[in-house]
């Protein structure tokens, strides 16, 4: 290492089932990062990896002193893996990016510069995701538009994993955002600090595939507008108003034909109604369940992230 660098940048990698990509990316990003002006450590967290991810990690430890690893109990998801990068780190600067080089590791120098100028928090906006294709690329800034929309907070649109923080605003996050449920990179955005952004062209994944199914990624969604707007408690006060006034429409509909026809004719108007309103009920106790689900879980306070070793760490070896 270079003992005339003055400070030192944390590069945190999530890595889960990466075992085609981690070579490519080291490979790769070694030499980039050797040329920064800051030291760095590159901090892989391996999140229940299943494939050979682990072995390879623990080959680049021992073969490489600035390389420190955290292997998981178990696979807990993508955020829990950059928070524990987050708690792991030990520099001034901390960066997150992905294994598969969609994240350029070019970039790793022009976010040191923005932190030499006094910016604490940096978020790395993509211009174009080659990779992604059309459709996902619509609705991920569909979804961006609608949550921005209903949420008091405000999303850089196409925020991605890949963002910079100095170790004073991630100290923030890893005290006080300790969510169960949790929407980091909305978190990231939304801490305050001196703020900027960079945009960057996301390359195409070099090797495996994305490890986000439409499953998890609408899962995703949904936690995301939970944590973020309380919109969804308040629609069973407009349902209620609306259903309301469709009732007063039918009565004065009811008593029409009442003072006409003599008779009026119930049954099939307490059948639609009835459907009507208990299919409008029960969505929103399963609203309310979704939110009760969530502080269920904050309730229980069962760890982010458990880890089962460390490697490659100065002093916490495990
Ligand atoms: N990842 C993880 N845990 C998971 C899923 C993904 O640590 O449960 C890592 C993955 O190895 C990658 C990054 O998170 O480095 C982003 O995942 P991916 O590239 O599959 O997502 P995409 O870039 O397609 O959104
Ligand atoms: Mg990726």
């Amino acid at each position: 290492m270079n003992g005339q660098k003055p400070k030192t940048i944390s590069i945190v990698i999530s890595v889960y089932n990466e075992e085609k990509a981690l070579h490519e990316f080291y490979r790769e990003a070694t030499p980039v990062f050797e040329a920064l002006p800051w030291n760095y450590e590159l901090i892989f967290v391996n999140d229940g990896s299943a494939d050979a991810s682990g072995q390879i990690l623990a080959e680049l430890a021992a073969a490489d002193p600035r390389v420190r690893v955290i292997n998981f109990s178990r696979n807990f998801g993508h955020e829990a893996a950059m928070l524990a990068g987050l708690d792991h780190s030990i520099g001034e600067g901390i960066v997150c990016m992905d294994a598969d080089l969609q994240h350029p590791p070019e970039c790793v120098a022009q976010i040191i510069e923005k932190f030499e100028e006094g910016y604490e928090v940096i978020n790395m906006v993509r211009t174009k995701n080659k990779s992604a294709g059309f459709i996902k690329n619509l609705t991920s800034s569909a979804f961006y538009k609608f949550l921005n929309k209903i949420s008091d907070v405000k999303l850089e649109n196409n925020a991605s994993d890949f963002f910079a923080l100095t170790a004073n605003a991630a100290q923030v996050l890893k005290t006080n955002y300790r969510e169960k449920v949790r929407f980091l990179r909305g978190y990231v955005q939304n801490i305050g600090f001196n703020r900027t952004t960079i945009e960057y062209e996301a390359r195409a994944r070099v090797a495996g595939e994305s490890k986000y199914s439409i499953r998890k990624l609408f899962k995703f969604s949904i936690n995301t507008i939970l944590c973020f707007s309380d919109l969804p408690l308040k629609l069973g006060i407009y349902s209620g108003i609306i259903v309301g006034f469709l009732g007063l429409l039918v009565m004065l509909e009811t008593i029409y034909e009442w003072a006409v026809k003599g008779t009026p004719n119930g049954y099939a108007t307490i059948v639609v109604l009835l459907c009507f309103m208990f299919a409008m009920l029960f969505v929103i106790v399963g609203i309310i369940g979704e939110y009760i689900a969530i502080l269920f879980t904050e309730l229980k306070d069962r760890p982010i992230y458990i880890v089962h070793d460390t490697k490659g760490f100065p002093e916490k070896e495990s």
